[in-house]
């Protein structure tokens, strides 16, 4: 199968290595990629953001599947054009899409369909706003209700601060104020054809740019696949897995194909384990970055034949995909000054040790090669995954791994996946 995968990042990079760990290969190129990506499969300076470019190189090429990674190409509706040339895509038309892009669609959407989340008031003004964060209390939530690029939500306790962040994304459009929501999170991504889900293995991310959750909120620091914990509270990941696929993205994938709107592609469900029971944080729309870093891994049922089979609405009667008993952990190596200013254009050296470590890859983020040295070019620089037979050994790996990766001013989070039993 000939595929196209679209984006730049670690997810990406995840994707494509899983897709060229199959019997056969598939035929794999990616718009427009990173400097790991570039080592592994062809890649194509194409705009992935455009949808005449992506869909004029898709049926010049032959492409038999375009895997969209990140979100700007489904707002920018690279999915409807597409689809309306006939070639299959994995990934939601624009306005499914608004269940990542809009909090108040999202919200609308759990409502009719009678999901769980976070009571939340909409405020088109500041006065508004603070009626609704002084009903709801500390700590308090606020959240941008459109894409802001993992800018746009503050947990705080402090009063000042929540409307300081309110009165920022108010010129931009609406803010939500939400209830807290008080819990472990935990990542659940389903493919959806439209009518029928299959899931994928629960992972946990780590938002907070430092040690023990502190500093400020980030894309994500890293991850572990599966939740060990979750057995204890549920039975087994199964029967938890089962739950959500009941509760939340049935009724959800059923209730946006009722308005017209099929959710073709990667329903994310971003999941609060409250004491009241499970609550949705938030929908996303593609797969998430770092948590696809050890999903995939685990997977031993071939990729390609999944996401093509969500893409041409044939995922009904398919059995749930398999995943191996290894665990995964990921660590993300960050720019110095990441999240706020990031300083980048810096040599990456020591990834042939690092990948020397049993069990380890590495999924490239924000790299390119210049004058024959690999330099960083943002934030989140790559993702160290490792897997084992236990956390410990899974996160021994990943952190020697790390140890002989040098790239001046990086940080990393030591904690990841250590309280993990
Ligand atoms: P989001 O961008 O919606 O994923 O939110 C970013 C992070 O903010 C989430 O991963 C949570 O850690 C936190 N968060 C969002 N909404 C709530 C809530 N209602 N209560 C507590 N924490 C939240």
């Amino acid at each position: 199968m000939k595929i196209l995968v679209l984006g730049s990042g670690a997810r990406e990079h995840a994707i494509i290595t899983a897709l060229l760990r199959e019997e056969p290969q598939p035929s794999v190129t990616c718009a427009p990629g990173n400097a790991g990506i570039a080592d592994a499969v062809p890649v194509t300076a194409l705009d992935p953001n455009d949808p005449v470019a992506v869909t004029d190189y898709a049926l010049l090429h032959g492409v038999e599947l375009v895997v969209i990674g990140p979100e700007a190409p489904l707002v920018a509706g690279v999915a409807d054009a597409l689809r309306a040339r006939g070639v299959a895509v994995f990934g939601p038309d624009k306005a499914a899409a608004a269940l990542e892009g809009s909090k108040t669609f999202a919200k609308r959407i759990m409502d009719e369909a009678g999901v769980p989340t976070g009571r939340a008031v909409r405020a088109g003004t500041l006065a508004e706003a603070e009626t609704a964060l002084d009903e709801f209390g500390a700590p308090y939530v606020v959240k941008a209700d459109g894409l802001a690029a993992g800018k746009g939500v503050l947990v705080t306790d402090n009063r000042d601060a929540a409307i300081d962040h309110a009165t920022f994304w108010l010129e931009h459009g609406s803010v939500l104020i939400e209830e807290f929501l008080d819990g472990q999170e935990i990542s659940l991504f389903l493919l959806s054809d439209g009518e029928n889900v299959l899931p994928l293995s629960p992972a946990q991310d780590y938002k907070r740019a430092l040690d023990d959750d502190a500093g400020p909120n980030t894309g994500g620091m890293g991850a572990y696949s599966p939740l060990p914990w979750l057995d204890a509270q549920f039975g087994s990941e199964n029967a938890f897995v089962d739950e959500i696929i009941e509760t939340v993205a049935l009724p959800t994938v059923r209730q946006l194909a009722a308005e017209g709107t099929p959710f073709v592609g990667l329903l994310y469900c971003g999941l609060i384990l409250t004491d009241a029971g499970i609550r949705v944080i938030e929908f996303n729309a593609r797969f998430g970055d770092p948590e696809t870093q050890v999903v995939l891994p685990r997977l031993v049922t071939p990729l390609s034949g999944l996401l093509f089979a969500a893409a041409t609405g044939t995922l009904g009667g398919l059995p749930r995909p398999v995943f191996s008993a290894e665990v995964a952990v990921t660590v993300v190596l960050a720019s110095e000054n990441y999240p706020e200013t990031p300083l980048t254009g810096r040599e990456i050296t020591g990834l042939d040790a690092a990948l020397a470590v049993d069990g380890v890859t590495i999924a490239h983020a924000a790299t390119r090669v210049d004058g024959g040295t690999l330099v960083s070019t943002g934030g989140r620089v790559l993702s160290v995954v490792a897997v084992g037979d236990s956390f410990a050994e899974a996160r021994a790996r990943a952190y020697e791994a790390l140890g002989h990766v040098s790239l001046a001013g990086a940080h990393f989070r030591t904690d990841i996946a250590a309280r993990v039993a």
